[in-house]
């Protein structure tokens, strides 16, 4: 076990539902979805937010919208007549709470913009 918990669920020490996982992320579903879907994808390595992403996680960041797509397929709503949100929170105003970066896969319903 480590510190972070997102660290635990890629490592498998703390269990989550894994959609999708590869070399360089893991999918799993949020376990307080905001929308009938709602999964969270992250990379492997611990990066602490999108504040902190530098030139040497390009990889992982173009991964996390790839699998995003695939996720949004898989769940019937990557075409073009559905479409989903792609949230990346930072800092206490945005509510992040986890200090592990991850990308919030929304959708199954329609948003409001600006968000409330
Ligand atoms: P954020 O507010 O952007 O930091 O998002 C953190 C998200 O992680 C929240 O939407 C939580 O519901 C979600 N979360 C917290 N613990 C777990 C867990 N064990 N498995 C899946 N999602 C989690």
């Amino acid at each position: 076990m480590s510190d972070c918990l997102f660290c635990d669920i890629v490592s498998g020490d703390i269990p989550a539902d894994v959609v999708r996982s590869d070399e360089l992320t893991v999918a799993f579903r949020d376990v307080n979805p905001q929308a009938p879907v709602h999964v969270l994808v992250v990379p492997r390595r611990h990066i602490i937010n999108a504040s902190t992403v530098g030139d040497g996680e390009g990889g992982e960041l173009a991964a996390m919208l790839v699998v995003a797509k695939a996720v949004a397929d898989d769940e019937g709503i990557g075409g073009e007549d559905r479409g989903y949100r792609l949230v990346l929170n930072v800092g206490p105003d945005a509510l992040n709470s986890v200090d592990h970066l991850h990308l919030h896969l929304l959708g199954g319903r329609a948003f409001d913009w600006p968000p409330g």
